[in-house]
Parts: C-alpha cells; sequence; structure tokens
C-alpha cells in the first residue's frame, strides 16, 4: 500500500511509497482503511526533532476512515464502522484515567515504541503511535473511535487533534470567562480553534496575533474580534487594557520567546494557557519574584485539557449546531502524491489546515 515515509529526523520531504504494510494486527487491534487525514504542526516538529520520534516513520495523526477487520476480542466495533483515530486513547485503569484526567494518560504511549509498519528495507514507526498519511493503519482499537454518519471523514479527522486541542484549551482548561479579554497567539488550526472556544465562551475581546496576513484574516471569519501583527500586540494590549494585559493569553506556537511574550501580555492574576507542543531544550524563563507578586496563573493544556471522548462529542454537537466552523478551517486539501505541497503549505503559515484525502 502507499504511505509517506520519513525515513531520517531532521529531512524536510517525506517519500511517497506503495511498498509498505500495516502490520500488528492481533488481539485487540483494528485495522483502518484511512480516508482522510489533516496536517497538524506536531508532524513538522516530529520531522525536525523538536518532538521525539523515532525514525524512519509515517507521519500524520490526525485522521479518520473505516475499520477493515477487528481481532479478537474486540466486540464495539465492527468492519465498515466509521471512525476517527484518537492517538491518546485512554487505559481506564491508570492513576490519571482514575482521576478522570484521560488526557495524561500514558497507556498510549507504550505503542509509539513498537513499529506498526514494515517494507522490504526494514521496520517503519507510525507517529504517536498512530501514522496516518497511509491507506491503512493498526491500531489499539480504543484508538478508533465511532463517528456518526453525518460527520464527514474531513471533519473528524480534524476533531482528532486540531479542534479538540484548541477547543479545550478555551473551554477546559482557561475556562475562559464571559465577557473576559482574550489574546491567541499563533492562529494555525488549533489557534483559530482556540478563537471558537472563546467566542463560544462570551468572551468580550478576541485579539488574534499571527505574523501571517491570510491567517489573521482568518482568524476573523472564526471569532476574533481583531487581528494584529506580533509587532502589533503591545498596542493592543495598551488599547484593549489600558496597559493591564489581557484576562487571558493562549500561546499556541509552542516556543519560550512567544511563551515569555504571552506571559507579558497577561494581566496580574490573569491566566496564561500554553497550547504549544515545544522542545525539551527550550527555556522558558520566570523570575521568582514575578512568578509570586504577579499571580499569573499558568495553565499548560494537553489535547485539549479534558477527557477526549466528551471533547469529540461536544465538539460535534457544536458543529452540527452550526456553533463552530470546522469546513472553514480546511484551506487546501491535497492527494497524498501531492504530500509535500502540504508540508509547504503549512510551513510558510499559508493552510490553517491541510486534508489530504486518501
Ligand atoms: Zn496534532
Ligand atoms: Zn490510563
Amino acid at each position: 500500500m502507499r504511505a509517506a515515509v520519513l525515513h531520517e529526523t531532521g529531512q524536510d520531504k517525506l517519500d511517497v511509497l506503495d511498498d509498505v504494510e500495516a502490520v500488528g494486527f492481533g488481539p485487540g487491534k483494528v485495522r483502518i482503511r484511512v480516508r482522510a487525514t489533516g496536517l497538524c504542526h506536531s508532524d513538522l516538529s516530529a520531522m525536525n526533532g523538536v518532538l521525539p520520534q523515532p525514525a524512519p516513520f509515517i507521519p500524520g495523526h490526525e485522521g479518520a476512515g473505516e475499520i477493515l477487520d477487528v481481532g479478537d476480542g474486540v466486540t464495539a466495533l465492527s468492519p465498515g464502522d466509521r471512525v476517527l483515530l484518537c492517538w491518546l486513547p485512554a487505559c481506564g485503569g491508570c492513576p490519571s484515567c482514575k482521576r478522570g484526567q484521560t488526557q495524561l494518560c500514558l497507556a498510549g504511549f507504550m505503542n509509539a515504541g513498537t513499529p506498526n509498519f514494515k517494507r522490504p528495507a526494514g521496520d517503519v514507526f507510525g507517529f504517536a503511535g498512530t501514522g496516518t498519511f497511509t491507506e491503512e493503519v493498526v491500531v489499539d482499537a480504543g484508538c478508533a473511535v465511532p463517528i456518526p454518519d453525518d460527520v464527514p471523514f474531513d471533519i473528524a479527522a480534524l476533531i482528532g487533534c486540531g479542534v479538540t486541542t484548541g477547543l479545550g484549551a478555551a473551554v477546559n482548561t482557561a475556562d475562559v470567562a464571559a465577557g473576559s479579554s482574550v489574546a491567541v497567539i499563533g492562529c494555525g488550526g488549533v489557534g483559530v480553534s482556540a478563537i471558537q472556544g472563546a467566542r463560544l465562551k462570551g468572551a468580550a475581546q478576541i485579539v488574534a496575533v499571527d505574523p501571517v496576513a491570510s491567517r489573521r484574516e482568518a482568524a476573523l471569519r472564526f471569532g476574533a474580534t481583531e487581528a494584529v501583527a506580533p509587532d502589533g500586540l503591545a498596542d493592543a494590549k495598551q488599547r484593549i487594557t489600558a496597559g493591564e494585559g489581557f484576562d487571558y493569553v493562549f500561546e499556541v506556537v509552542g516556543k519560550s520567546a512567544t511563551a515569555r511574550t504571552a506571559y507579558e501580555t497577561t494581566r496580574r492574576g490573569g491566566t496564561l494557557c500554553i497550547v504549544g507542543a515545544g522542545a525539551a531544550d527550550d527555556v522558558l524563563q520566570l523570575n521568582m519574584f514575578e512568578l509570586f507578586f504577579d499571580e499569573k496563573r499558568i495553565l499548560p493544556s494537553m489535547y485539549g485539557g479534558g477527557d477526549v471522548l466528551t471533547a469529540y462529542e461536544r465538539a460535534i454537537a457544536l458543529w452540527r449546531a452550526g456553533r463552530i466552523d470546522l469546513e472553514g478551517l480546511i484551506t487546501h486539501r491535497v492527494p497524498l502524491a501531492e504530500i509535500n505541497d502540504a508540508l509547504d503549505q503549512m510551513r510558510t503559515g499559508a493552510a490553517l489546515r491541510t486534508c489530504i484525502e486518501l
């Protein structure tokens, strides 16, 4: 079957091959025919080494498709079922799951060290234990979440990562208060999902901050009340908050420099929500005086900061009711053969989300 493979960490192009096989099918597993997959910034971060991932690997973790086959012991799924892929399935039994913080369950990551693809040249890993830039993937049954018939595959794929991450940051983690002021730094697919979440929660002002003009324009369509380039943020803070700082600032870039800016843009006693996925060697500096004296709440948000299955259902309900726009997130569509064009669209910031149709 066809799949897009990264041979070595640090390479910037994927190799679309037709000699790849999805392996590991057996008890508790399902085989999925992937129909749509979104390109998430974390895929680029795994390719360039910012996020840890053994190579060679198939990127992609935001996908949806149909069940082809179910292994022994899988009773809740059948061939033909339409599913979205959850890259962080909850085991239900670990301390995090028992506390209700299923987004912190590490059970799914145990699979990330096991190759789930094979080529004549050797084993191939799947990013984050999934790997959706491929026609077929074998995953634990818990990674396959059934979706209603009215949810198209491309929309379901987005809910599998970017939408859940961004919406959840605003709705679960920051729990934005009605009437508040919000700034969102970084307005790709996750950032505009955070903007939609802040709008849903009733934020009065939502300032979108991004260096790319097309993203700023998009952010306004998704509920931002104004959009500025990074060098316009200080002025927006002065105008909107009289210099005090925003009630909530979302960092959706994953860099210490933008996190520091976000910290300084948050008002005393306000909330800084860290959503971007950054590198282990990129250190954010805070001094001990400002930390206690300004009482800013620093709230990191992982995969939406809440139970992911609940988050999927919520996103579908909001989308169906017309309360969030998911179609508008998909600015580009390409077949798998043109995946490298999709990577370029992501790098330049031209795309909010590129959907790869399989
Ligand atoms: Zn993602
Ligand atoms: Zn668990």
